[in-house]
């Protein structure tokens, strides 16, 4: 899941003013971009669920047993937030990790249970995920929906700030525009398997 990640950080800006947009964005994906390098050294990798084929939507048990742990999505979650405490002060920070983590909670209601809790599935204890994938369309429509109100709520609050200025009006909806058609966008390729 990529899009609904993107459209929970739209939301989050909306009330996080002072918390920049891109960063929003970056730590909404956080764990699926440290997952990236992890991936190509096969320290995590992906295993495509019986019968399916390579990049059909939701078709994919994540074998991400450091990034996307319980105890490994708080500490890179942590250290996102810390990365961004000198130069924007500690509210963003705190913001910022706390979207960061949002990322495991929100893959937890996707994924098939395949999160551990403690990195490496130390411990033997049991794996988590709700499994929406498993039903592909309720899983589509639902990051449809986080694309949807995240961009709506940031274009609000974002013509709201703006008031009476027409130019910043304009910047508005064009941002708010953007992130939505980049949503949709992304939510297409994804569920077309590229
Ligand atoms: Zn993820």
């Amino acid at each position: 899941m990529i899009a609904g990640h993107f459209g929970f950080a739209a939301a989050v800006k909306a009330k996080a003013r002072a918390t920049p947009l891109w960063a929003l964005m970056l730590g909404s994906q956080w764990l699926d971009v440290v997952f990236v390098p992890l991936l190509a050294a096969k320290v995590e990798w992906l295993e495509p669920t019986a019968g399916s084929k390579p990049g059909d939507y939701g078709a994919v048990i994540i074998h991400a047993d450091y990034t996307h742990s319980l105890i490994g999505a708080l500490l890179l979650s942590a250290l996102f937030g810390v990365l961004f405490w000198r130069r924007y002060g500690s509210g963003p920070a705190v913001v910022l990790g706390l979207t960061s983590l949002s990322h495991w909670f929100l893959d937890l209601l996707f994924h098939r249970a395949d999160m551990p809790i403690v990195p490496g599935g130390a411990g033997n204890l049991p794996r988590l995920g709700f499994a929406l994938w498993t039903y592909p369309s309720v899983a589509a429509a639902i990051e449809l929906l986080l694309v949807v109100v995240g961009s709506a709520t940031y274009w609000r609050a974002a013509a709201q700030v703006a008031g009476s200025d027409s130019a910043a009006q304009r910047r508005a909806t064009v941002c708010g525009i953007s992130i939505f058609a980049a949503g949709i966008l992304t939510l297409a390729l994804n569920l077309l398997g590229m």
